[in-house]
């Protein structure tokens, strides 16, 4: 994305910080923990993680609108948007915290009205996977955020199942659909939203939940995780990202996910730290995302290798790609880079994703087994 590089430029001229919490982890872990050399160079590896494959588990179908569709789609539906130009548009990424984001965000997804944006939209973000060696992709969308605006949630979802069945036809691309109900609207909302999902159930994998994590903790939806746990479906939550750690304790006490996306800040508890290690609970960590929305100074500072060190399952996702300036490679190679990634860790975190994904033992196996054939030939 040649267009966001100089913003990624400008992020790694800014001064540094210590992360306070990540330094103590790290402390924490280090005499324990055994520390391999890195024997590749951040180059070689760039391209070694480009053709490697991958599996993305955390972006939101809305989060990657590139400016240039996002103004198609407007003309195409005679929408006026906020900004002007696509270039005013990217001018406005810049974000101070998660709410800022939303912000633009809910206001970008408004050029999506029919069925065919959908597919567009979707399609979109499936090539580039595609052409970055992505196999198997779970991609959250938010119904709610466009069943208010009065789009029919048939066109919403028959858009989207499209273009995954194309993909999956295509590329033998294998590919999973989540739910994500937004954390600011009630419960009886979320319960509204799983009456017009139970049509289309089986094509669903799972429920997660987004939207601006304070002042919504994960206590206002125990009963729709109750029930979505009880209709079958996988879940996860965000937490963690701007929340505290008792947020992804709460998480896996009373939500009872399966993933937790994003939770790096369980850092601040070493004991839940432990425990999600113990656990084997993963967690679809964002980098860029989390550098974008000021989780964490630098990408330098961010805790995924302190987290990784200490046995916690973390994967590499994207988040919202078009918003946060890279797709699943730049996610990558720019953490591997920033942290001095070894070669092994790289491919722990690649195999944590497959080992991660909502996909029978069959299909994960194989794309295991192409991840192991790729990695150590
Ligand atoms: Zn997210």
């Amino acid at each position: 994305m040649p267009a966001l590089r100089p913003r990624r430029d400008r992020r790694n001229r800014r001064k540094r910080t210590s992360a306070g919490r990540n330094l103590e982890l790290k402390r924490h872990y280090r005499k324990s923990k055994l520390h391999t050399t890195n024997q590749n160079t951040s180059s070689s590896l760039r391209s070694r993680i480009a053709g490697m494959p991958k599996t993305e588990l955390h972006m939101h179908l809305e989060g990657s609108l590139e400016a240039d569709l996002m103004f198609r789609l407007a003309r195409r539906n005679k929408i006026e948007l906020r900004w002007k130009s696509e270039d005013e548009l990217r001018a406005a990424y810049k974000f101070s915290c998660l709410q800022d984001f939303l912000d633009v965000y809910y206001a970008g997804l408004t050029v999506l009205l029919t069925e065919q944006d959908f597919f567009d939209m979707t399609w979109a973000y499936l090539e580039t996977m595609h052409k970055e060696n992505v196999l198997h992709v779970e991609v959250f969308i938010s119904p709610q955020a466009h069943t208010r605006r009065n789009v029919p949630f048939e066109a919403m979802f028959e858009g989207i199942d499209g273009a995954l069945k194309q993909a999956q036809k295509q590329w033998d691309m294998t590919t999973g659909l989540i739910f994500g109900l937004q954390r600011q609207w009630s419960e009886e909302d979320a319960m509204a939203m799983f009456d017009q999902a139970r049509p289309v159930a089986d094509r669903i994998v799972g429920i997660g939940l987004g939207g601006p994590e304070l002042p919504n903790p994960p206590s206002k939806f125990v009963h729709a995780f109750e029930r979505a746990r009880a209709e079958g479906w996988k879940t996860m939550a965000h937490a963690g990202e701007e929340g505290p750690a008792s947020y992804v304790a709460d998480t896996v006490d009373l939500l009872k996910v399966d993933r937790i996306d994003h939770g790096v800040r369980c850092a601040d508890d070493p004991a839940l730290v432990a425990r999600l290690a113990k656990l084997r609970i993963p967690l679809t960590v964002c980098p860029l995302s989390n550098v974008e929305l000021k989780v964490f100074p630098t990408l330098k500072d961010h805790n995924l290798k302190t987290l990784l060190r200490a046995g916690v399952a973390v994967t590499i996702n994207s988040d919202d790609p078009s918003y946060f300036g890279g797709y699943m490679n730049e996610n990558f190679s720019a953490t591997q880079e920033a942290l001095d990634l070894t070669a092994d860790d790289v491919y722990t975190i690649a195999r944590n994703g497959f080992e991660a994904a909502f996909l029978p033992a069959d299909v994960k196996a194989r794309h295991i087994a192409a991840l192991d054939a790729y990695w150590k030939p």
